[in-house]
């Protein structure tokens, strides 16, 4: 499952969005506020800031070895 973690720049919410291709990344907005100023977060950096706001994305480091491919 292509399930990326995005953080809006807007208003700070991270959230989870399925993502089939890379150009799909570019339509994804925030299921807060609608803003498309999204940032699409690595399972590295989003173990760093769990301890923060969100500490729901806690075990996910499995995710990294799927992450970089071209389809
Ligand atoms: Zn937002």
């Amino acid at each position: 499952m292509p399930i990326f973690e995005f953080l809006c720049e807007d208003c700070g919410q991270p959230f989870e969005e399925l993502v089939f291709s890379s150009s799909a990344v570019d339509e994804v907005t925030c299921p807060e506020c609608g803003s498309a100023e999204v940032q699409k977060m690595i399972s590295t950096f989003a173990s760093r800031i769990a301890g923060g706001s969100s500490a729901s994305s806690f075990n996910t480091s499995s995710a990294a070895s799927c992450a970089p491919s071209g389809v």
